[in-house]
């Protein structure tokens, strides 16, 4: 069995993480018992397994990183807000980590990543974990994915210089987008709910995310 010594004090470690994210205010409990239930550290490649459940982002490979836990709590904390959603698009897989919390909440996610060797390893540790509501695709983002909309919450973790127009006409009217917008490395995480006859949008903090990539790999 993989990661094994850490496997041990995991669980351990991870009420330890938990209890930092609501001194960081994060005050939802159902995704308190997300994270909690969670093991990040087979998200991340055996030699980082040790600091899987720091509160900082870790390189996953491809130059691309697995969110911070802050930030993936606040995030899914954002698109609960509302009212529990039932389809969630996800833009930018990367190592699932985010993806497994997600459908531990919703009844279904579509989670779409660029990079397919991510993806694929994505897809094998969910299916090692026994998530069986979520849904891959190899694409760019950017393009949302049509076949399964309109969605009530979409999650971006990946900031475009602005948001993508397929995104905004994905939303389910009354629904909620949480996307880091910007060029850079400080961003703006605006916060989208979608209106009858167009959008609201507010800016929640500022982070820092990898950018959106866009064109062919
Ligand atoms: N939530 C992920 C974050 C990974 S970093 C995690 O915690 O592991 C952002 C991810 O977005 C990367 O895997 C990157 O390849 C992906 N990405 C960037 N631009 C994209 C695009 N246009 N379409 C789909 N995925 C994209």
């Amino acid at each position: 069995m993989r990661h094994q010594g850490i496997g041990m004090t995991s669980r351990r470690t991870r009420e330890r993480m938990v209890k930092r994210l609501m001194e960081q205010g994060v005050w939802n409990a159902a995704v308190l018992d997300a994270i909690r239930d969670t093991p990040r550290h087979i998200f991340v490649e055996e030699a980082l397994a040790s600091r899987a459940y720091e509160d900082t982002a870790l390189p996953i490979g491809y130059n691309q990183t697995i969110s911070q836990p802050y930030i993936v709590a606040r995030m899914t904390e954002l698109i609960l807000q509302n009212r529990r959603p039932e389809k969630v698009l996800e833009v930018g897989t990367g190592s699932g980590y985010q993806t497994a919390v997600l459908a531990r909440l919703v009844p279904k996610v579509y989670s779409v990543e660029r990079i397919f060797p991510l993806q694929r390893q994505a897809r094998q540790r969910l299916l090692e974990l026994r998530v069986r509501n979520v849904i891959y695709k190899h694409s760019d983002g950017g393009w949302g994915w049509e076949d399964h909309a309109p969605y009530d919450a979409i999650l971006v973790t990946a900031a475009p210089p602005k948001i993508p127009h397929k995104l905004l006409e994905q939303m389910a009217v009354g629904g909620i987008m949480v996307i880091p917008v910007g060029r850079g490395t400080e961003q703006a995480l605006q916060r989208v709910i979608r209106t009858d006859d167009g959008c609201e949008m507010d800016v929640v903090g500022r982070v820092s995310f990898v950018p959106f990539l866009s064109g062919s790999h």
